[in-house]
């Protein structure tokens, strides 16, 4: 099992945020071995592991989640998911931030910097 496996087992299932020992979903994700990164993307959340498991926090939901966008593992990629409708030669997609509209990345340097600074923003497609 991966890391998000392993704390998917401790909870019961995608709408409880409480294990079975009192332990709190939020704080058993900040809390793992070898660390994780906590992305906050307007009303949804995702820890990522450092095997690339994840966990995504919507609302009052959760699931497995995948590494570089919002949708739940057990549902699949939702059907405007940039995963699956990237154009030719597009490496990731940047969500709105304050400075500008979202849009396609069509270079990796590009894409590397946006994510150095907010991992969140970026969905890596291809
Ligand atoms: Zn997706």
């Amino acid at each position: 099992m991966n890391r998000a496996e392993k704390i998917a087992a401790k909870f019961s299932d995608g709408m409880e945020f409480t294990g079975d020992d009192g332990s709190d979903l939020e704080d058993v994700c900040l809390n793992v071995a070898g660390g994780c990164m906590a992305l906050d993307c307007g009303n949804a959340s995702r820890y990522v592991f450092d095997d690339g498991s994840s966990i995504t926090i919507s609302g009052d939901e959760w699931d497995i989640g995948y590494p570089d966008c919002m949708c739940f593992r057990g549902a699949g990629h939702s059907p405007d998911c940039p995963a699956h409708n990237a154009p030719e030669g597009a490496v990731a997609w940047k969500y709105t931030d304050p400075t500008e509209e979202a849009r396609w990345i069509f270079d990796e340097d590009e894409m590397d910097a946006i994510r150095a600074e907010d991992a969140g923003l970026i969905v890596e497609v291809g």
